[in-house]
């Protein structure tokens, strides 16, 4: 439970303490007093943050931030260090260790709340992303599990001489497993695109350019917004707070020190990769879910909604659409004869065939095994037409080759079209019910190709009117 926290630590006056400052804040507070009972409780209770004094006798806190981070039943729980001291290297072994956060005892309330929180959003923002990662994955998408992350790069907003310094330093060590490229930013300046993490010194910027700093940067967009920390002083912990609640990610006291500012930062940067893959698993997903693997085109379940609106875009703009319906002729004697994958070759090719000449005039699916629909906002008669005889004669003159041994493929097409006026739209009837409606009316020119022969293209464009069916039907060949 995220509102839920896990005190361990065992000295009571300690845990005393910071179960009034966490029970102030409303979270349910859970303690534990012995190390060995951490991992159980945890598993048992899955509270959203455990805070873990630094000198809890036995195991201690660095081992049990490790086994906390390694039991798959606890490692999405987040782990801040409560120390008693001021140790920039024992903070950098603590993260190394799998702490999200050291915090010293000496940190104010509000700023100590300030990071619990900010730590908190950041976990169920992750959970939120994962939660929506269930797309199944078809194969034939390139970009799955491609790399989401080139080199790092880190900017540092900071006005002190020795900024450079710290550049050089955070270079050296980040350098080898990031290929971090430091870049000193001066005033206003842009951020160079694909920072992963930026450091702005509030000492020397002050409070309103740090926090207007903070407040433009998340204000980019998810894919150019990158982990910002702040550096601040121990005692300005109402700065801290309130970059923390403007969407800081996260605060480096000063003075800076090397080892400390590494381990933070490399931990954002873990940060930051794990949201951009998940961002772009989820970008997938969502894509994938609308499109047909084998010829890339939309699906059905993209296409019926996408009808919907067309159908509403015709009555509110007052402008004809029109829908073609294109089935292969005989297609299951392709895969009797020679086989479902040179079918599916066909069925790639004859996608590609549309794709290529639909260009910009609207939108294609495969809306069944062979039968595909092209969707054109905008479109009259002699559009459309033109439009279904240009993709018919490409089909027709189109070659596939065969499995060895086999003569190579030829295919043709039956196209059904029909035109959707606006004063064919049955007033007050849904979007829904018009795009069966007019869907049934291009199946039953398609139909009507299949009847007269196949290799045509009818079009019933008069038997849509409101309510009735007109004797005008137009066969065309060739
Ligand atoms: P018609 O001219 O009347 O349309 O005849 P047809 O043989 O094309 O139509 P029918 O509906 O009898 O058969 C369609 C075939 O399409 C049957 C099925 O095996 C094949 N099919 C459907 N989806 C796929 C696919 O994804 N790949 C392959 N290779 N074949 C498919
Ligand atoms: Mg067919
Ligand atoms: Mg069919």
């Amino acid at each position: 439970m995220p509102g839920r926290i896990l005190i361990a630590d065992d000295r009571f006056a300690s845990r005393l303490m910071l179960s009034a400052l966490f029970g102030g804040a409303y979270y349910d507070i859970l303690q534990v007093d012995r190390s060995d009972a951490v991992l159980p409780t945890a598993r048992a209770e899955r509270p959203g943050a455990i805070v873990i004094s630094d000198w809890i006798a036995g195991e201690g806190a660095r081992s049990l931030c490790d086994a906390l981070r390694r039991d798959p039943a606890t490692s999405d729980i987040l782990r801040i260090v409560v120390t008693d001291r001021i140790d920039h290297g024992r903070n950098a072994t603590l993260i190394d260790a799998g702490a999200d956060d050291v915090i010293a005892r000496s940190c104010p309330d509000e700023e100590f709340l300030a990071r619990m929180t900010r730590l908190l959003q950041h976990k169920s923002q992750l959970a939120e992303l994962q939660l929506r990662d269930v797309a199944p994955r078809p194969s034939g998408l390139a970009e799955f599990d491609a790399p989401f992350h080139g080199p790092g790069r880190i900017g540092l907003l900071s006005s002190r001489p020795e900024a450079q310094a710290w550049v050089t330093d955070l270079h050296k060590v980040l350098g080898r497993e990031i290929s971090a490229k430091p870049d000193l930013l001066r005033g206003e300046s842009e951020l160079p695109s694909g920072t992963d993490v930026l450091l702005i010194d509030s000492e020397t910027l002050g409070t309103d350019s740090t926090l207007r700093r903070v407040a433009q940067t998340m204000r980019l967009s998810e894919a150019r917004r990158p982990q910002v920390i702040v550096l601040s002083d121990p005692n300005t912990p109402s700065l801290a707070r309130r970059a923390l609640e403007m969407g800081a990610h996260g605060i480096l006291h000063t003075p800076f020190d090397p080892d400390e500012a590494t381990a933070r930062i490399r931990l954002h940067l873990q940060r930051r990769t794990e949201l951009t893959r998940l961002r772009a698993r989820l970008r997938n997903g969502l894509r994938s879910a609308l499109l047909d693997p084998l010829t890339g085109l939309y699906n059905r379940r993209y296409a019926l909604p996408r009808l919907d609106q067309l159908m509403q875009e015709v009555r509110a703009d007052q402008s004809p659409a029109a829908l073609i319906m294109a089935d292969l002729d005989h297609f299951k004697w392709i895969n009797d004869t020679h086989g479902h994958s040179a079918g599916d070759t066909v069925l790639a090719a004859v996608a590609n065939v549309i794709r290529s000449q639909i260009d910009g005039m609207g939108f294609a699916a495969r809306i069944g095994g062979e039968e595909f629909l092209l969707a054109l906002p905008s479109a009259g008669k002699l559009a459309a037409l033109t439009l279904a005889r240009r993709i018919k004669a490409e089909v027709e003159g189109m070659v596939t080759k065969a499995p060895a041994g086999q003569e190579d493929l030829k295919v043709t097409l039956s196209i059904g079209v029909a035109i959707i006026t606006p004063d064919a739209l049955i007033p007050g009837s849904t979007a829904s019910k018009e795009t069966a409606r007019f869907m049934a009316q291009a199946d039953a020119a398609l139909y009507e190709a299949k009847q007269k022969g196949r290799n045509r293209i009818c079009g019933d464009v008069d038997i849509v009117t409101r309510g009735g069916v007109s004797p005008g039907k137009l066969a065309l060949r060739g």
